[in-house]
């Protein structure tokens, strides 16, 4: 006859033998504890964001309450002899130089001295940093002088509807810039080679199999991984060092998050937000802007804004906007992250691997465990490692027989 006792002893060690195979099936990563180091990096992060933003903001008003925004475009008119053209072009060339100068000194601290003061930059000199800063610029100049007219062009021939017709080419353009940026733009900043590691190739090859895909483009190079490209040219990114930093199960796990994004293709997800906030930018210029040119034309030394001069009132609404649109965008973003992780661990299964990947970043201070609210809002365009590492610790439907949120995409 069995005790009470004995009963009990036999259902604790029932319970025990069923904790222990979960913990088998999946073993809880503990999430790292925040260091203080992070706290105070936060913080300075926070405060370069803000200074930069600043900067962003005072330059264009600068220029456009003391009158030499339209003296410099006045003066580049007379020395190309009035050609509009030329002088737009030349006009914005000028402010997008202007304003990687007037926001270098916080630029070199933000992206040079605190990331070298924490080891993130590895051997890169002053120079290299500085060399690549003008290389980024150089998208920019070219577009400033190629495609700057247009809503200039758009604004003297319908001066009540040019911000809807400058929306309706603001798309073509982005396209454009979607589908050549693997192409064209990467390449300025890294070298990229076509995926040589055979066994990579075959793991990767495997789970694009199950999502019904035969060959997707991958290529290696460059210091981030990502999905960058629109249909024909969309390819996957994989960071020069993934091999050497990723075991295999993580390697497995980083490809299926972005097969994710490839599959579901998420970069024409940024065409409708771009054309809204074009719309939306635009709009507000036409209304705020014409009402302030109408009034201060005197200080800002042009009446209309189909007036060169009138670019640095365009960036200042653009801008205005851009900051109060800013944690909507990111939060948004954060969505497509979070779900590009959930397809990763669907697809993979590799739930320890991914807990392990994301504790790692948190043990080289690479990213932050929470950042604070404030970075998170304003410039996070992740998920923390904390949220990512719950996510990766307790998110298996398969196990428990639950439905899978993307079983429609690929086979599990
Ligand atoms: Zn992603």
């Amino acid at each position: 006859m069995e005790t009470t006792g004995m009963r009990w002893w036999r259902v604790g060690w029932v319970g025990m033998g069923l904790l222990s195979l979960a913990a088998i099936a999946h073993a809880q990563v503990p999430i790292p504890a925040i260091p203080a180091r992070e706290v105070q990096v936060n913080r300075l992060l926070d405060a370069y964001w803000l200074a930069g933003r600043i900067v962003q903001l005072l330059l264009p008003l600068v220029l456009l309450c003391s009158g030499y925004g339209a003296r410099l475009c006045r003066g580049l008119s007379a020395w190309v002899r009035g050609s509009r053209f030329l002088t737009e072009g030349l006009f914005g060339s000028a402010y997008v130089l202007l304003g990687a100068l007037v926001s270098l000194p916080i630029d070199y601290g933000r992206h040079y001295l605190l990331p070298k003061s924490l080891g993130w930059l590895g051997d890169e000199t002053r120079g290299q940093w500085l060399a690549g800063q003008l290389l980024g610029l150089l998208p920019w100049l070219v577009a400033a002088m190629l495609l700057l007219w247009v809503p200039y062009a758009l604004m003297r021939r319908s001066p009540r509807r040019w911000w809807l017709w400058a929306t309706l080419a603001v798309i073509p353009v982005t396209v454009f810039f979607l589908i050549v940026q693997p192409l064209w733009i990467k390449p300025l900043s890294a070298q990229y080679e076509p995926l040589a590691d055979g066994s990579l190739r075959a793991s990767i090859d495997a789970l694009a199999a199950r999502c019904g895909l035969v060959h997707v483009p991958v290529v290696v190079g460059g210091n981030d991984t990502a999905v960058y490209g629109l249909g024909p040219t969309a390819r996957i990114f994989l960071q020069q060092d993934l091999a050497s930093t990723e075991t295999p199960g993580q390697i497995r796990f980083t490809v299926a998050h972005e097969l994710k994004h490839y599959v579901l293709a998420d970069n024409w997800k940024l065409l409708p937000i771009i054309a809204l906030l074009a719309l939306a930018g635009f709009w507000l210029t036409y209304r705020i802007g014409g009402h302030a040119t109408r009034r201060l034309h005197r200080r800002f030394g042009f009446a209309r804004m189909d007036d060169p001069a009138s670019l640095p009132l365009l960036v200042l609404c653009m801008t205005v906007l851009w900051l109060a649109v800013t944690p909507a965008f990111l939060a948004y973003n954060r969505y497509i992250e979070r779900e590009a992780d959930r397809f990763g661990l669907e697809l993979s299964h590799e739930n320890e691997a991914a807990a392990r990947l994301f504790a790692s970043w948190a043990g080289e201070g690479t990213d932050w465990v929470q950042p604070d609210r404030f970075a998170l809002a304003f410039f996070y365009t992740h998920p923390s490692i904390a949220e990512r590492m719950r996510m990766a610790n307790d998110y298996h439907p398969w196990l428990e027989g639950k439905p899978l949120r993307y079983a429609g995409s690929c086979e599990r």
